[in-house]
């Protein structure tokens, strides 16, 4: 296959397994984000694709050449991580020309090089500039040129955002996206920003303690949460359990039409989106509630319905506000087609 895999990466730190059993596969110029709460294993399995980190067990494989024992400097790998600060004493061209000139490459071309670069992450003429007059977002899109400026086969970014205030950071995220685009060139994030995994990534590769909990397009990881952590962990989800009755799933012994229960399978977890929840006349629904709160954003309206014990959010667009004050009884409409029944 054209791209890397990652075979069976596992590393172990004494006793904790810090990465475990790691398998994907990531096709050429895909961008991948790793996506997951504090110690899950993401910068270590960063580190490892950068060969920063000697794994424990398992293969790494780039377009079928097992680079598992390859030093890091030989793998012409790009890396944007916190320890590879821009050198201060340097200016930014030759900030972003050091790899270039390592590898001999004559000053005129190594200047025209820096321009293009500086081009292509919009800061046009700021050769000259000291590093240290820098902006943070300026500084962090001199560090993406100079780990571009010799044209990576891979391009690694630990937390390449996470100093910038949350206005850059946004714009940042779509810039890097749209620049990662430009070149075709397979990208590797880490972040423990969902918002900011499902602005930038092909896929996302969700991870807690050390294993993929899901790998998937980020529309499927919210559409199609594979279980309750990673439905939990991205966006906000209603969470309820469900029981086999007559092979239907029921909710506190009320039967959801059209919705099943896998096989064999006599309880499960069920996730549907806050704003796939519609709110009917008492007795329409499914389900009947009572609502115990309402919260008006501008953008939404939030209204929380207690239904058999479990509190469901319900988001609406203003416009479709739900006629209801707290202690109303309403019915709960819960679409078959927005339910997920997770794995167990
Ligand atoms: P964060 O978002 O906080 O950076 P992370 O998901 O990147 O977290 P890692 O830094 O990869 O997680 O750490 C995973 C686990 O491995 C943690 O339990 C951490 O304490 C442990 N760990 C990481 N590096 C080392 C090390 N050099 N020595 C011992 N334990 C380590």
């Amino acid at each position: 296959m054209s791209g890397l895999s990652l075979e069976g990466i596992t590393k172990h730190f004494g006793s904790v397994a810090a990465v475990d059993d790691v398998n994907l596969s990531v096709p050429h110029g895909t961008f991948v984000c790793l996506l997951g709460p504090s110690g899950c294993g993401k910068t270590t399995l960063l580190r490892m694709i950068a060969g920063l980190e000697d794994p424990s067990a398992g293969r790494l494989l780039l377009d079928g050449e097992d680079i598992t024992g390859v030093a890091t400097h030989r793998r012409d790998f790009g890396m944007v991580f916190q320890s590879l600060a821009l050198f201060p004493h340097l200016n930014v061209g030759d900030n972003i020309a050091y790899a270039l000139r390592i590898r001999g490459l004559p000053k005129a071309e190594r200047r025209a090089r820096v321009e293009e670069l500086l081009a292509l992450v919009h800061l046009p003429g700021y050769a000259e500039r000291p590093v240290g007059k820098l902006s943070g977002g300026q500084r962090q899109r001199v560090a993406i040129a100079r780990a571009l400026a010799v044209s990576p086969r891979l391009f690694l970014l630990d937390e390449p955002l996470s100093a910038l205030d949350a206005k850059l950071r946004e714009a940042m995220q779509v810039e890097l996206r749209q620049l990662q685009q430009q070149l075709g060139i397979t990208t590797i994030v880490v972040t423990h920003d969902q918002r900011e995994a499902m602005t930038m990534a092909d896929l996302v590769v969700v991870m807690s303690e050390g294993r993929i909990r899901q790998a998937a397009p980020p529309v499927e990881i919210y559409r199609r949460p594979a279980d309750s952590f990673v439905a939990d962990f991205i966006g906000s989800t209603n969470l309820l359990e469900v029981t086999r009755q007559d092979g239907r799933a029921a909710v506190a012994g009320v039967a959801l039409p059209g919705l099943a229960l896998p096989e064999g399978q006599a309880s499960a977890r069920l996730s549907i989106r806050p704003e796939d929840v519609h709110l009917a006349a008492p007795g329409e629904g499914a389900l009947t509630g009572r609502v115990t709160f309402l919260r008006d954003l501008g953008g939404t309206v939030e209204t929380f319905v207690e239904v058999a014990g479990t509190t469901l959010t319900v988001v609406s667009p203003p416009r479709e506000r739900p006629g209801v004050a707290p202690g109303d009884e309403v019915g709960v409409v819960l679409p078959p087609e927005a339910c997920v029944v997770l794995k167990q």
